[in-house]
């Protein structure tokens, strides 16, 4: 049994509050840990300590900022190992996959070395007689990132390099479920060089986050979580006067198109489907073929390769394909979904329910699910199931399918398998969804890019990462300058009476 607390003022910090938060090993079943859940005044006490570091941060030079940056990718490279474990032991994901979690975070550390260039405003000379315009780029402050349980290194490094290396402080609070990468990376930034106080990582729940959304000194949120959740978190910072980027929930489909290589499609769809127990906001869970014929075929090549999944816990190494669920209330929640859906008519093709693995029986792990003849009326269409559990609606066109896309209340992520340029562009141009996959199933766009879902997947204005990342956590301010005429034209030598 361990205990994470909070890292304040670049140290480990006691919660005074005396509550704690289980963390479950989901493999096993059993309580690991225990996290601190503050208090609006330990929130409050540490905002006013970051308030203080970051004047002087944001007086650090952008290159010498970025070098923190620089570092910190070093010492997460040299922790790879230790990162991963930490998060597969907390998560359930396997070690590749923790692997990935971390190095997709890494990326945007990277990227973030170049922040000087992000910085740079704009500049017009002459822009009327004698009068020059630039804009600036300047740190909002004290700001706040909010994140989820699934990808516990990935989105808090989505949120800290670009708001550090912009001059702000950071009010980190992860999810409760798997502190302990972030309290890790709190202590690699420090060793990186980040002065004290400037990235605080307060452990809690709902009383911190409100704490956070109603403390005045703090200018913006990055919230990554599920929809309910993310547009409360909006609509509440942005009355308080906040800026806000709010992440939510997904129903990713995937268009299976006639003339796609079946082979590859039933491939991606596995992978996009069951990797990481489905607990991914870009996983597919909505399978479309287009036609009878392709839903047949697809079926066929899908029930083979979802019977070969191994599911175990990640000790088992690189042999497992995916883990547990987070907690017992997912694994009872995702089943009582698969339960709705045979109940409402949908047909049952692969049940993953009742999976037990032996040593591990109070794990929380779900089989592999496969459903086909799903209608968007059902509650498992409706509803962000997050589980390994693959549904698939038949659809007789093209347009068909992408009007079922069209109408899902998420725009998260999509994709199209098909061999046809001409189809995969005009689906790329009229879907109303933010990251769209052409032959690719979980299209995350590159660190160099950025990262947002549209419709009730995404709160706010701008994306994660990349340019938009620069523009969420700076203010631009534009300065209008004239100089008169002056000593360019000379001295005056002659004595004047004052008029
Ligand atoms: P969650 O919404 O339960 O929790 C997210 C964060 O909000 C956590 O830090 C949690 O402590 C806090 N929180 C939870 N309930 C709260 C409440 N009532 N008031 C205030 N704060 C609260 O989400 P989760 O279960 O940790 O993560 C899974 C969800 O996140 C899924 O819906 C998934 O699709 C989504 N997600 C979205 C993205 C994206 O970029 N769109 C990325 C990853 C995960």
């Amino acid at each position: 049994m361990y205990q994470v607390e909070h890292w304040i003022d670049g140290k480990v910090v006691k919660g005074t509050s005396g509550r704690y938060s289980d963390i479950f090993n989901p493999a096993t079943g059993e309580v690991q840990g225990k996290v601190a859940l503050a208090t609006k005044e330990e929130l409050d006490a540490a905002v006013a300590r970051a308030a203080e570091a970051q004047p002087a941060w944001a007086a650090v030079n952008p290159q010498r900022r970025a070098r923190v940056m620089m570092k910190l990718a070093e010492l997460i490279n040299r922790d790879m190992e230790k990162l991963a474990e930490t998060l597969s032991r907390e998560h359930g994901k396997t070690l590749p996959d923790a692997r990935g979690d971390v190095q997709r975070g890494l990326e945007v550390v990277e990227v973030c070395m170049g922040a000087p260039s992000m910085l740079k405003g704009e500049y017009m000379n002459d822009g009327g007689p004698g009068i020059d315009l630039y804009s600036m780029r300047q740190p909002l402050g004290v700001v706040a990132g909010i994140t989820p349980f699934n990808f516990p290194a990935m989105i808090p490094l989505w949120k800290l390099a670009p708001a550090l290396t912009a001059g702000n402080a950071m009010i980190m609070k992860p999810s409760e479920r798997d502190p302990s990468v972030p309290m890790m990376l709190a202590e690699l930034l420090q060793e990186a060089g980040l002065p004290d106080g400037v990235f605080q990582v307060v452990n809690g729940d709902k009383e911190s986050v409100d704490a956070i959304l109603d403390n005045d000194t703090i200018q913006a949120v990055g919230f990554v979580g599920s929809t309910p959740i993310a547009q409360y978190i909006y609509g509440r910072a942005c009355s308080n006067g906040k800026r806000a980027q709010c992440f939510g929930g997904a129903k990713n489909h995937m268009v299976i198109m006639p003339d796609a290589d079946m082979d590859k499609a039933a491939d991606a769809l596995v992978g996009a489907g069951f990797g990481a127990a489905g607990e991914r906001c870009m996983a597919i869970s909505v399978a479309v073929p287009v036609g009878q014929k392709t839903a047949d075929a697809l079926i066929e090549r899908l029930v083979p390769r979802i019977e070969k999944l191994k599911v175990g816990p990640y000790t088992a190494g690189d042999d497992v394909d995916y883990g547990p669920v987070v907690t017992a209330a997912a694994k009872q929640r995702i089943e009582g979904l698969i339960a709705s859906g045979v109940e409402q008519g949908a047909k049952l093709v692969v049940d993953g329910r009742d999976f037990s693995l032996q040593g591990y029986e109070e794990g929380f792990f779900v089989g592999p699910s496969l459903f086909d003849n799903v209608t968007p009326a059902m509650d498992i269409y409706k509803q962000e199931i997050f589980g390994p559990v693959l549904s698939q609606v038949r659809t007789d066109s093209y347009e068909e399918a992408l009007k079922l896309v069209m109408d899902n209340e998420y725009g998260n992520g999509t994709a199209i398998f098909t061999a046809d340029g001409d189809t995969a562009r005009d689906y790329a141009n009229r879907v109303n969804v933010g990251m769209v996959g052409v032959n690719f199933p979980i299209p995350v766009p590159l660190s160099y890019f950025s990262f947002g879902g549209w419709k009730k997947s995404g709160f706010g204005d701008l994306n994660q990462y990349g340019a938009d990342a620069f523009r969420f956590y700076t203010k631009t301010k534009t300065v209008t300058a004239r100089w008169f005429s002056g000593i360019k034209d000379g001295g005056e030598f002659h004595f004047k009476a004052m008029d």
